[in-house]
């Protein structure tokens, strides 16, 4: 036993949660009990190296969340729609661990947040992976779990996947295609966010009921162009697709993701500069471009 307060990171073999819970471990202040529905799989595995306490967990299982949280001083949650895809689940999810964060009486829960898009929007626009995360954020609330809700921009590592540049038909260039105008988009490299998350734990009187937007930089899908182009040396293009036109791709989540382009254009508030002030390591793009060469190689 340390004797450190412990903290639970929820998807912690994940992204958000891996790089919340190796920050808070370095950071050395706070204990971690990492949660995982299987403690076997090599991320579980490289978590207890770093000294991470870890436990299996189920978010879709009341006692093994109970359990986890038991003699906790707080808790980062992240749920994740992608593996599903069904808002009332993801709410279900979030909802849980607040109704058990508060009897137990957890100090600071900071939640992987997004805005009600719904609601903001009076039922105009619906993107099921924001408006059950903002359904979560209030219900938090309004229970009185002391909880400090992140909002992240969209990750940098999207680009290395679903929005990777794709080469334009019988052209030499190649074009990103996000229907966002000439409004610039937030973005973040979810591997700068652990650092974030452990500096908002380390100051709870700052932070606590508040909902902080987090963006390394907010740049227009040409800016985002013009740095790939530099660094693969290839000429990349906004495709200027509408949301309209994008909505119409016919992939599975096209409508959610051009809706999710819309609220973008009413530019939520992400802060760049709090952001840099929580993590001063936090990379730009650019940065993280030339440090993901390698997976352009294809191109
Ligand atoms: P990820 O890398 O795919 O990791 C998902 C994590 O969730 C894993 O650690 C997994 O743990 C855990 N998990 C899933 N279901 C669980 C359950 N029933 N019980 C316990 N743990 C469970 O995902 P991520 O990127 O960290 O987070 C995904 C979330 O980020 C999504 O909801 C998305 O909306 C949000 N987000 C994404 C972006 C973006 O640009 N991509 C931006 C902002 C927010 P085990 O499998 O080990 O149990």
């Amino acid at each position: 036993m340390t004797g450190k307060k412990v903290i639970v990171v929820f998807g912690a073999t994940g992204a958000q949660g891996g790089s919340v819970a190796r920050a808070i471990l370095e950071s050395k202040k706070f204990a971690v009990r990492a949660l995982t529905r299987d403690v076997t799989r090599p991320s579980a595995l490289a978590l207890q190296d770093l000294g991470a306490e870890v436990v299996r967990g189920d978010l879709n299982d009341k006692a093994s969340v109970e359990a986890a949280l038991k003699g906790a001083y707080g808790a980062f949650l992240v749920t994740n729609f992608w593996e599903h895809q069904n808002k009332e689940k993801e709410v279900c999810q979030g909802k849980l661990v607040a109704d058990i964060a508060k009897p137990l009486g957890l100090k600071h829960v900071v939640y992987s947040g997004l805005e009600n898009v719904k609601r903001l929007s009076g039922g105009k626009l619906e993107v099921p992976h924001f408006d059950g995360k903002g359904e979560v954020e209030e219900y938090f609330w309004s229970i009185g779990v002391p909880m400090t809700s992140t909002r992240l921009a969209a990750y940098f590592e999207n680009f290395l996947t679903m929005w990777k540049p794709v080469k334009a038909s019988d052209a030499d260039y190649y074009t990103l295609a996000l229907p966002m105008g000439d409004t610039p988009m937030d973005g973040i490299s979810v591997g700068d966010i652990g650092p974030i998350i452990s500096s908002i734990f380390n100051c709870p009187e700052e932070f606590l009921g508040k909902a902080v937007g987090l963006s390394a930089e907010a740049l227009t899908i040409q800016q985002y162009a013009d740095i790939l182009s530099k660094a693969l040396g290839k000429e990349v293009r906004d495709a200027k697709i509408s949301p309209e036109t994008y909505e119409k791709l016919g992939f599975p989540a096209a409508q959610e993701l051009a809706n999710m382009c819309r609220f973008y254009q009413m530019k939520p508030d992400r802060d760049v500069k709090l952001t840099h002030r929580l993590n001063p390591r936090v990379k730009s793009f650019s940065q993280f471009i030339s440090e993901n060469l390698d997976t352009f190689k294809d191109i």
